[in-house]
């Protein structure tokens, strides 16, 4: 095998990045560990008690429950599934916005409920009416998103609690990308500014640690008892995860990375990524193009097809919003110095074009 995997230097699309050092070193150490089976590998197990006590503090819970899912899919697939196996219902739904993640399609098809997205406000977050227009005696979960796949916005979480509550819905935070960068903001996000039943937060993204290391965390212990299923081959004797044998690498790099990081590292990283977004939206606008606001480390701006397509046929990993808007994730990866690379080619890939109206495709 002489593959080679890619360099970071031109990867401006990923919402994972470049393990911090510890992290990429515990993962190799682990690598042969399977947290699944915590009679047969008790360190692993061991790390990740540690990881889901570390990932409470960041999270604002002070006796916190939970697991190392292997991403956030998995861990918005099991808070769904807590839901669903609570509601006293045979037709449970779940209320989202349009900003939700698409694993809740996912979690929805596979579970059997009904997925109702609700519209998100001028500012992209969701529309609170609109929400509240939606659930219904039967509404099992509402999920609030903190810190958007596409914008990087966050939803109005402690009222958004109170339309949950309201019903007597569960309500879950998908904090997956934002819950390493939220705790240097304002934002109200988490288990202790609202009424959090369960929440997302993914090591492997803005925590810098390897894939695969998602997390999901419960409030209260029972709620993680309806996701239990007894093992009878195992020495321990149920399993909540989704998965059976899972990678120890996760685990571990996890608490490497959030042992080097937390708090003042990721501090800084987000202050950095923060930076660089601002800068690189006022560099755009200064082109004239129309960018939505960074209010967390994510750039979206409306260039020309052509544009895009030119630079990806140059070697940018850029993507796009589902509104076609050329989409910048400022991980750690990504430095000051890429992103003048970047904009450099974007201006010499620009003035070859055809005249265009900037925003138009
Ligand atoms: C990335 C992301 C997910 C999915 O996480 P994976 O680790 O890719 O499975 C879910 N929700 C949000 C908000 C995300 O940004």
């Amino acid at each position: 095998m002489q593959a080679e995997p890619q360099a970071f230097d031109r990867v401006l699309s990923s919402m994972c990045t470049d393990p911090h050092p510890a992290a990429r070193e515990a993962a190799e150490r682990f690598l042969a560990t399977n947290p699944g089976d915590p009679g047969s590998y008790p360190t692993v197990a061991d790390l990740e008690d540690e990881v889901i006590d570390r990932l409470g503090e960041i999270a604002g819970l002070a006796d916190p429950h939970g697991y190392v899912a292997s991403g956030g899919t998995e861990a918005n697939i099991q808070a769904v599934r807590i839901s669903r196996n609570r509601a006293e219902t045979e037709t449970p739904n779940v209320v989202m916005s349009e900003s939700g993640h698409f694993s809740f399609r996912k979690a929805a098809n596979l579970l059997g409920v009904e997925l109702r997205v609700v519209p998100v406000d001028d500012d992209r977050r969701i529309d609170l009416a609109a929400a509240q227009e939606a659930v219904d005696e039967e509404t099992a979960l509402v999920v609030g998103v903190a810190g958007s796949t596409e914008y990087g916005r966050v939803d109005p979480i402690p009222a958004l609690g109170g339309v949950a509550e309201d019903v007597g819905a569960l309500f879950h935070v998908d904090a997956a990308w934002g819950g390493f960068v939220l705790p240097f903001t304002d934002h109200e996000w988490h288990f202790s500014h609202a009424a959090v039943d369960t929440l997302t937060i993914d090591p492997h993204k803005m925590g810098q640690a390897a894939v695969p290391a998602g997390g999901l965390l419960v409030r209260d212990d029972d709620l993680l008892d309806e996701l239990a299923v007894d093992t009878p081959y195992l020495e321990s004797t149920s399993q909540a995860t989704l998965t059976g044998t899972r990678s120890g690498a996760g685990v571990a790099s996890a608490v490497a990375a959030i042992d080097e990081l937390w708090p003042d590292g990721y501090h800084a990283q987000y202050e950095r990524s923060q930076e660089n977004a601002e800068w690189l939206a006022r560099e755009l606008r200064n082109r004239s193009y129309p960018v939505v606001e960074p209010e967390l480390p994510i750039v979206a701006a409306s260039v020309p097809g052509s544009l895009f397509e030119a630079l990806r046929m140059d070697g940018w990993r850029i993507s796009r919003t589902g509104a076609n808007e050329l989409r910048i994730v400022c991980m750690p990866h990504v430095t000051r110095e890429i992103l003048e690379t970047f904009l450099a080619d974007f201006d010499r890939l620009e003035s070859r074009l055809p005249a265009s109206v900037p925003g138009d495709d």
